[in-house]
């Protein structure tokens, strides 16, 4: 099946250098008509018809050619010509003679009787004498009468001048016709973009010459696995008579797979940069056009660039935008242009044996709606996946791109890393910058510390915005949220730690923040950390609920993120006593049909499932109720510390909470789910 789309070695159509050929042809006609052959002639000395008649009067023309716009004639032998007029030649009449002079005086045609009778060639009359200087003038319009008589008298023998030729002939009927056609062609051609319509078919991947990348896999941090992987392509790019002489046969296609900004793109370009081979990159969008069968042009084009440059690279970014599974969604129609593509990509992949060297490679964060025919072996067979860096691999990233500022001496890379888990490294790359251009923006010649961790914030919460001007009362309803947060957050279990809490408005929602960083990485969550994560979450809440005995909606987005993590608790993570360890939401996983997120589940399970979720909510709410009913005092006291500063932090915000006390009945919640509040000891605040 694929060896019959293999028909043809198929070119794009090519009628893109029509119209400028077109126009060149008529450039070079119009030089010959005018420029070429009047050159060829016998050079002419241009006079002015009044000398031209003083010639004649004095009897010194010899032979003369009237012509319907030019007068030329010899002189007789010995006679001084006059000093030609070279600079201005003679302005032509203002209106030519309507008709040729022989044809407006048919009688005067006998032969001139003294001298003797001219060659008649009519076919290329011209001088008798070609060694004689020819001078050239304009006639008059009303003299030509006159002239003959004139000519006739001083003996001057006189013919019409010669008709043009058939050249001149053909160009005045074939010229006309082909200016317009010129114009034409070169208006479409315009109108068209220049190159649009024209060049479809033209692959426009860019050629990084070799080694040009400038990207080597020092540039690249962290991804230890990864590049392993890849070290054996550029081995096989450096050597490739290493693996064939034993018969081995490379991989094709690499596929890397990975979250946005972990470095795909520049993982491949170190690959090329490594093995010092061409390296052509096209992003998979870039394939779709407008007009069907124009990315399977490109992709046919891509190839056979590449095929004589081997050894080399085909980079494919985001391969998704071309990838994507044939008609997954043939109730929506499907898209032919795209399928054309991906067809030809496949039989292109097959198209040439193992070993040609040239290499595939492709990225895509998407790998799930990739087509499967795309990953079957011979194609993309060999996957690569580019994950997030842990805590090394981040130290490792954040001293790559370190180099390129001046860093202060107190500032501790592993410490950032170890407070930016989840930071992919483009986030690591940006973070150093929004430090460097903090201490910029603060006149220092060095990054400092401080400058760093303003930026992990930045990143994390967006940028500050003093401009929102809150009311009093506003600012402490913040204020009691956010310490309703830190208080809850430091008494749960887990590695977070709370770092700071702000009444400054931040990024595009942020009335205030409360920041908790990791201290390690966490690659599991346990059930008694999920807990306590909801009622820190719900801690804010509760604090307005405690204090105003009303709530703002300003929790909106602490309620929203703790329902989910409930409901994953009961649908995904089997972590429900009555529905036990049952999946009802399918994880999506890669490259399986994307169906519904949910199973087909009876009314019954759904409602029980609504009804654990509620529970686990409403058991955390009144943990976090009671935690500050129970330390109403401390509340109280960090919140007006937090109205006046703004910002707490440090050992000052760690000397406060270390003071929280936390209810006796709190270790049994986190472990077994289980709140049994007993409403007579509630009271006592
Ligand atoms: P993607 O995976 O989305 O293709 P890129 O390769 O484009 O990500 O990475 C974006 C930028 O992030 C890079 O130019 C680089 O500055 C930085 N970066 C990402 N990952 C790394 C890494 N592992 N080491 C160093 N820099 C990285
Ligand atoms: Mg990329
Ligand atoms: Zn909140």
């Amino acid at each position: 099946m694929p060896a019959e789309n293999k028909k043809k070695d198929g070119k794009p159509p090519q009628p893109r250098n029509f119209g400028s050929s077109l126009l060149s042809l008529l450039v070079t006609l119009f030089l010959i008509n005018y420029v070429v052959l009047p050159a060829l002639g016998p050079g002419r000395t241009r006079v002015s018809y009044s000398e031209f008649l003083k010639q004649v009067r004095a009897g010194n023309v010899e032979e003369a050619l009237l012509g319907e716009t030019e007068i030329r004639y010899i002189l007789k032998e010995g006679t001084e010509g006059a000093e030609a007029t070279p600079a201005q030649p003679t302005s032509p009449s203002p209106s030519p003679p309507p008709s040729s002079p022989s044809s407006s005086f048919g009688e005067a045609h006998e032969p001139p009787s003294p001298s003797p009778p001219p060659p008649t060639t009519p076919e290329a009359p011209n001088f008798r004498d070609q060694q004689q200087p020819v001078y050239s003038t304009v006639p008059i319009a009303d003299n030509t009468r006159n002239l003959v008589e004139l000519l006739e008298e001083n003996n001057v023998e006189f013919r019409a001048a010669p008709q043009g030729g058939f050249l001149s002939t053909l160009l005045g009927w074939v010229l006309p016709p082909l200016i317009f056609v010129g114009i034409w062609a070169w208006f479409l051609q315009r109108a068209q973009g220049g190159s649009a319509a024209l060049t479809v078919g033209r692959s426009k991947a860019r050629i990084y010459a070799e080694g040009n990348t400038g990207v080597t896999f020092d540039d690249v941090a962290g991804e230890d696995e990864a590049k392993a992987e890849l070290e054996e392509i550029v081995e096989f790019l450096k050597q490739p008579d290493k693996y064939t002489r034993i018969g081995a046969v490379i991989p094709k296609g690499v596929l890397l797979v990975g979250p946005p900004g972990t470095g795909k793109t520049l993982l491949a370009k170190a690959i090329a940069g490594e093995a010092g081979v061409p390296f052509f990159s096209i992003s998979g969008s870039e394939f779709i056009e407008l007009f069907v069968g124009v990315g399977a042009a490109r992709v046919r084009d891509l190839f056979q660039q590449a095929k004589q440059k081997a050894p080399c690279i085909v980079f494919i970014d985001e391969l998704d935008a071309l990838g994507k599974a044939r008609s997954s969604n043939s109730a929506l129609g499907s898209n032919d242009e795209q399928e054309q593509t991906l067809n030809q990509l496949l039989t292109e992949m097959d198209g040439f044996e193992g070993n040609t060297g040239v290499i595939i490679i492709a990225a895509t964060n998407r790998p799930e709606v990739l087509d499967p025919a795309l990953r079957r072996p011979g194609r993309f067979d060999r996957l690569v996946t580019v994950d997030r860096p842990d805590k090394l691999g981040r130290e490792a990233i954040l001293r790559v791109h370190a180099k390129k500022v001046q860093l202060d001496s107190d500032v501790d890379l592993g410490a950032i890393a170890t407070r930016t888990p989840g930071f992919s490294g483009a986030d690591l790359a940006n973070l150093i910058n929004e430090a460097a251009l903090l201490a910029a923006r603060k006149n220092q010649t060095l990054v400092r510390m401080a400058d760093l961790n303003e930026a992990i914030e930045r990143v994390i919460a967006g940028l500050e915005r003093k401009s929102r001007v809150l009311n009093p009362l506003e600012r402490k309803i913040v204020s009691y949220h956010e310490v309703g947060h830190a208080i809850v957050g430091f008494l749960m279990p887990g590695s977070n730690r709370v770092e700071k809490i702000s009444i400054v408005p931040r990024g595009v929602g942020a009335l205030g923040y409360t920041l908790q960083l990791p201290e390690e990485d966490r690659f599991l969550m346990a059930e008694d950390e999920i807990r306590g994560r909801i009622a820190t979450l719900l801690g804010g809440r509760s604090s307005e609920e405690v204090v105003f005995g009303k709530v703002s909606t300003g929790a909106s987005d602490d309620i929203q993120k703790a329902t989910d993590l409930a409901e994953r608790m009961v649908t995904i993570y089997g972590m429900n006593s009555k529905l036990g360890p049952v999946a009802f939401e399918r994880i999506q996983q890669q490259f399986l049909n994307p169906n519904s997120a949910r199973r087909i589940i009876s009314p019954e399970v759904t409602a029980l499932i609504d009804q654990e979720v509620q529970r686990i909510i409403d058991a955390a709410h009144q943990v976090a109720q009671e935690i500050l009913r129970l330390n109403r005092d401390l509340l109280e006291e960090i919140a007006e510390t937090l109205l006046q500063n703004e910002v707490l932090e440090g050992e000052a915000l760690q000397q406060y909470l270390k003071r929280a006390k936390a209810p006796t009945e709190l270790t049994d919640w986190l472990q077994t789910g289980e709140w049994q509040p007993l409403a007579d000891e509630l009271g006592n605040s």
